[in-house]
């Protein structure tokens, strides 16, 4: 049973530190494992969201002129405190996206080191000072926060995804309004009791949950208080949301859609690489950005990589959480249609499935699968492997020509991440250095890492989020051209 004792969230809407009821009523949060209802949560709209702009205008100067020492230690306060309550937190996440607690362990550690790297770079400024060749001035260049900034994030890591722009604009100095996923503003709601209790004054951090995200983000988009807009989503709504942006040539960073492919060579350690595939295919249900969306295996090595990796997914045990499953349901009935359709339609084509898990009956669930394709099968041609799944399914390709299989993973217009495995690590780095992702594991199956720039080439996005990079979407240079009196 999910712990909701003390997060009111039918005043979800939290507007320069006040909890409020929404302006649109309540909608409902229900548990994608069972259906079970979850909560009735704050419906904000276009006067909250607006309500949040005043806040976070009103909070940014006061907020940009505190010292980075002392926004700094706010954020290290947060990512104590994320760890103080990991496992309360853990708990939320898997009730409202329905991911394993272990992979919602996972996310809670990996949302609160967002915390603590922005709390080490707010210490640091940037900028340089330094004569001009032709002599005469001097030339300072400082960094200074954009200004408010809308965050928009999605289902799918309800914590990682909003700690992952809210600590960077903090440690910038910029103020934010957030809207959470309607799907799991629970997670949101409780972050914001956190940041209160580390000491983040009121209005630096706003949030709008709410039913109507088109209504409140274009609110946001056409308020000229609001400089930047910080989007973690489809490529679809990314897209909306530029066109918006553009009116008023906001400061625009994009995190969307993957079609990451995953290679296998014929000298790859297999065991190692099923061991990646597990984890990049799937953690959290395949309902990650980064999740691999198509194998391209040796055909040396396919039928053995095949046969190792089903057995793996045939042991999984799928579930909802709180009966201590390897993986959950999938976000919602339509998902589960979305992804089955698929499938089906690449079984008509000429797939077969090799390998399946067992499902319960009742919830959003999908059968974890593995299928082989056609040796022909190809972005362009199949599908399946044009698309970004987002649910368990491995559809698996054999090559054997590799300047063919490199042009095949390059031909998606996504280019989020990538994973290769080769016994070879010079290969396997060329390999990676072919492939036009922003991100690649290699001999790896994970490419998340707070201190790392995460982002995507082509139409996964614009911008980066963690590392140095991370912080530097929220500010924008300026420099100061100095006469210098002795004309030196
Ligand atoms: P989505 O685009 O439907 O929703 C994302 C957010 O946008 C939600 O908060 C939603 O309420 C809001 N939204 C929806 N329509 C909107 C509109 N018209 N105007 C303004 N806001 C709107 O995506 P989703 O289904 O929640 O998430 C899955 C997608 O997100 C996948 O494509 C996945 O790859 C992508 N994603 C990308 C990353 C990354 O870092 N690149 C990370 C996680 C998820």
């Amino acid at each position: 049973m999910t712990d909701l004792s003390g997060l009111n969230p039918e005043r979800g809407v939290v507007i320069a530190g006040r909890r409020r009821k929404g302006g649109s009523g309540l909608f409902d949060v229900d548990d994608p494992a069972t259906g079970a209802h979850l909560a009735a949560v704050a419906d904000g709209d276009r006067r909250d969201a607006l309500a949040a702009v005043d806040a976070a205008a009103a909070a940014f100067d006061p907020w940009r002129r505190t010292p980075g020492r002392t926004r700094s230690e706010v954020l290290r306060r947060v990512f104590e405190l994320m760890v103080r309550d990991a496992d309360r937190l853990a708990g939320l996440i898997a009730a409202e996206n329905g991911k394993s607690l272990a992979d919602a362990r996972g996310e809670v550690v990996y949302a609160a080191e967002f915390f603590r790297w922005f709390a080490e770079e707010a210490a640091r400024s940037g900028g340089s000072y330094g004569p001009s060749p032709a002599g005469g001035t001097r030339t300072l260049v400082t960094e200074r926060p954009v200004g408010v900034a809308a965050l928009v994030t999605p289902w799918n890591f309800p914590a990682a995804m909003a700690a992952r722009k809210i600590a960077p604009a903090l440690a910038a100095g910029c103020t934010v309004v957030l809207k959470p996923a309607a799907e799991t503003p629970l997670t949101a709601i409780a972050l914001l009791d956190l940041l209160a209790e580390a000491g983040v004054p009121d209005g630096v951090v706003n949030l709008v949950p709410t039913t109507d995200p088109a209504g409140v983000v274009e609110a946001w988009l056409a308020d000229p208080r609001v400089r930047k807009i910080s989007f973690t989503g489809s490529t679809r709504v990314g897209q909306l949301l530029l066109r918006r942006a553009a009116d008023r040539i906001v400061n625009a960073s994009m995190e969307l859609g993957g079609n990451a492919p995953f290679v296998v060579t014929e000298d790859a350690d297999l065991e190692a690489a099923v061991d990646g595939a597990m984890v990049a295919k799937f953690r959290g249900g395949g309902q990650a950005c980064t999740a691999a969306n198509r194998f391209y295996v040796h055909q040396e090595v396919v039928e053995r990589f095949t046969a190792l990796l089903g057995a793996r997914l045939e042991a999984l045990a799928v579930g909802p959480a709180s009966a201590g499953s390897d993986i959950g349901p999938l976000i919602s009935a339509k998902a589960v249609g979305t992804v089955g359709g698929l499938v089906d339609r690449a079984v008509a084509a000429g797939a077969w499935i090799t390998h399946r898990a067992p499902v319960p009956s009742d919830g959003y669930f999908y059968p974890p699968t593995a299928l082989r394709l056609p040796d022909s099968a190809s972005v362009p041609t199949t599908e399946i492997l044009g698309t970004e799944i987002f649910g368990p399914v491995a559809p698996i390709v054999a090559w054997t020509d590799e300047d063919a299989m490199l042009r095949d993973a390059n031909a998606s217009e996504l280019g989020l991440a990538a994973y290769v495995y080769a016994g070879d690590l010079a290969r396997a780095v060329r390999i990676g250095e072919e492939l036009e992702a922003g991100m690649i594991g290699v001999n790896r199956g994970l490419v998340s890492d707070p201190s790392a720039p995460f982002g995507g080439m082509k139409q996964s996005g614009i911008g980066r989020e963690g590392a140095r990079v991370g912080l530097e979407e929220f500010t924008e240079t300026q420099y100061l051209s100095v006469d210098w009196p002795n004309g030196r």
